[in-house]
């Protein structure tokens, strides 16, 4: 079974016999005499593409050397087959397979950390180092990949036995038996490896870092190339300018000008707590003034607009501080906001005339004795009101 993305990569229509045809999970599993699809194998996924105008959905790498495309419809072994392979997927696995050796021979020559495992994913690649990088040294394998990239070097392919790739310098030590295919970015890499590589680094376009992060003992390093890279730098361009509309300063200066609203947001807010305590205490003098009298003391129940929950906490616990009084405040708005306070002298359970007011008009909310506060409540504010006064009233001695 002869490999045909193994000396052209470029080539993406081909013609083939059928060996043989099984049922298998997911279709039928189709094996020819040749094929360019790439099957998933050595961290780079399978090409998708068609056999006949038959979608090809998955690609496997048997164990026995044969590679088996995965298809929806039975093919009759013997059959001829014209085949054809996505490009766009092709390709793009070609600049992130090749740009990754770049990347990785950058780092073990610039600082000795090898790469561990690589993973082609579809939004990003990742290599894992073997030793934590900094990212003053991230910076420097990136620009030497790029000069790389840039000086259009010749990604060679060629077989060797197993005694004469020995004798070869390669990155890593493969982890195959019997021949290899060495690939060789001139000059720079020899890796024993099977997957698909540009003819000439110039094709990866470049090579960006797009983020990393410590991974056992070393660090996983993401990147993008070609493509990749080009859709990256859109998505963060896009994203940087909505931000510098609202922030109307340079995308240097946007972490700082952040920075800088979050302490005023956090100063605002505690001002209008203080205002709003000041304000409490001049409104619950008049809260108080037009309650209703009840046995000694005076009930409030109203429902007040403008007051957040944080105000209404602060509005009834300065009406409770008269003895005698007991209150119940609303949110104008719809689903309301509810707080219930009684004075220290008052035999009246505040808990639990929250509790009741939930189950009667849902929301939730709970508190003490003393004081409940609670939201959430759904129904028609004189509904509210007549209820609270009622539960007041009834419970209230
Ligand atoms: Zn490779």
């Amino acid at each position: 079974m002869t490999r045909l993305y193994y000396t052209d990569a470029y080539r993406t229509d081909f013609t083939a016999h059928v060996v043989s045809c099984e049922p298998a999970d997911g279709g039928h599993a189709v094996v020819l005499d040749q094929t360019a699809f790439y099957p998933t194998s050595g961290g780079q996924p399978f090409d998708t593409g068609t056999l006949n105008g038959i979608a090809v959905r998955d690609v496997l790498d048997r164990d026995d050397g044969t590679v088996v495309h995965v298809l929806a419809k039975a093919l009759t072994p013997g059959e001829a087959v014209e085949g054809w392979v996505d490009w766009g997927r092709r390709f793009d696995h070609m600049q992130q397979h090749t740009g990754q050796h770049i990347l990785s021979a950058a780092f073990d020559r610039l600082h000795g950390a090898r790469t561990e495992s690589f993973h082609l994913g579809a939004e990003h690649a990742t290599i894992d180092l073997s030793r934590e990088v900094s990212p003053a040294e991230i910076a420097a394998a990136e620009d030497d990949a790029n000069r790389i990239v840039w000086e259009d070097r010749p990604v060679h392919v060629r077989f060797a036995s197993a005694e004469e790739a020995a004798a070869m310098p390669l990155r890593k030590e493969p982890a195959r038996q019997g021949p290899l295919r060495i690939i060789e970015v001139e000059d720079f890499d020899l890796s024993a490896c099977g997957g698909t590589h540009v003819a000439r680094t110039g094709g990866i376009g470049i090579i960006g870092v797009s983020g990393w992060e410590k991974f056992r003992a070393g660090t996983r390093v993401e990147f993008r190339c070609g493509r990749r890279a080009l859709g990256r730098f859109r998505y963060w361009r896009d994203a940087l300018a909505a931000s510098q509309r609202l922030l109307s300063v340079a995308p240097h200066e946007m972490a700082d000008a952040i920075d800088r609203l979050q302490g005023e947001s956090k100063a605002a807010g505690r001002t209008i707590r203080r205002l709003q305590e000041q304000l409490a205490s001049h409104e619950a003098k008049a809260l108080v003034a037009r309650g209703t009298p009840l046995g000694g003391g005076v009930v409030i129940v109203e429902a007040l607009d403008g007051w957040d929950a944080a105000g209404l906490k602060a509005l009834a616990s300065a009406a409770s501080a008269t003895p005698g009084v007991a209150v119940a405040l609303f949110s104008a708005a719809r689903p309301a906001l509810v707080v219930v306070a009684r004075a220290s002298d008052v035999s009246l359970d505040a808990g639990a005339v929250l509790k009741a007011l939930v189950s009667a008009f849902g929301g939730r909310g709970g508190g003490k004795p003393d004081l409940a506060q609670g939201g959430g409540l759904e129904a028609p504010m004189e509904a509210l009101l007549a209820e609270a006064r009622g539960l007041i009233g009834g419970n209230i001695s």
